[in-house]
């Protein structure tokens, strides 16, 4: 099957989950223009902007949509408002349990976009679950670089020039020369039996290729994603983890 028929279905294995997503970015991403700094190193918080200068209007993003076109990924943290049925669910079997290790908002079949944008992209779109979006899309900040680059690909904004390149990359280097053994970044997730047969466990690659294993839990009692844990430290993840613990050790 491929990933439009895939596209179809509400729930996925892993391998089905990444052959959609794959086909999705190998369709879209092509047809851009070159990115002069690759997006996935940019910063999506304008508070950690490496390329954007401080006096660059920020732009608008009701005339604009086009994070929510060309990012396919868009996960659904266990926490928010957005419903079961408006995702696909990457389900995995693990022990006996058979359980939902992701949920992505669903995509249009015909051109990929985010199904909850409204509009035309590049003139004039609307979020139809604006006050329920998931947490990425609210992390995701209108003059970040990374909304520039996006805006830059689709040409609704000019190159960067050679200088303002040479410059951007400068800052980049010093940036990642700055960050500690702390900021070592989890690459990718891994949910399996834990060793007792009774729970799951989670497992992280780290980008300096450690392994580790950050938690076990029964999935009667917590629910979690594997795309809560990509990309950030493990003491994030230790942090996130450690909220949920709080929040359950609660007075009720
Ligand atoms: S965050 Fe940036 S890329 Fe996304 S819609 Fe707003 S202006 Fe466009
Ligand atoms: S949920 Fe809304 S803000 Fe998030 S990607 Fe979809 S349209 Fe954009």
């Amino acid at each position: 099957m491929d990933h439009r028929e895939l596209l179809g279905k509400e729930e996925l294995s892993e391998e089905e989950s990444a052959c959609v997503f794959n086909g999705m970015c190998d369709e879209l991403w092509p047809e851009l223009l070159p990115q002069q700094i690759h997006i996935g190193q940019l910063p999506a918080r304008t508070s950690s902007n490496v390329v954007t200068t401080t006096d660059t209007p920020v732009p608008e993003c009701s005339s604009c949509g086009l994070c929510c076109t060309a990012f396919v990924r868009i996960p659904a943290e266990p926490e928010s408002k957005v419903e079961d049925d408006e995702t696909i669910r990457v389900i995995k079997s693990i022990g006996e349990f058979e359980i939902v290790v992701d949920r992505f908002i669903k995509r249009d079949p015909n051109d990929f976009r985010c199904t909850k944008l409204e509009g035309e992209p590049g003139v004039a779109v609307s979020c139809s679950i604006y006050e329920r979006r998931p947490n990425s899309c609210r992390v995701f900040e209108a003059g970040s670089d990374r909304c520039h680059a996006i805006r830059r690909a689709y040409g609704l904004e000019p190159f960067l020039t050679t200088s303002e390149m040479s410059a951007a990359l400068e800052r980049l280097d010093e940036r990642d020369q700055m960050k500690g053994t702390g900021e070592t970044l989890v690459d990718s997730v891994r949910f399996a039996e834990a060793s007792d047969g009774q729970r799951v466990s989670i497992e992280v690659v780290l980008t300096d290729e450690s392994e580790m294993l950050i938690h076990e839990f029964d999935p009667a009692r917590e629910t979690w994603y594997k795309s809560q844990f990509e990309g950030i430290t493990v003491f994030e993840a230790k942090r996130l983890l450690g909220k949920h613990s709080e929040e359950k050790m609660g007075p009720c």
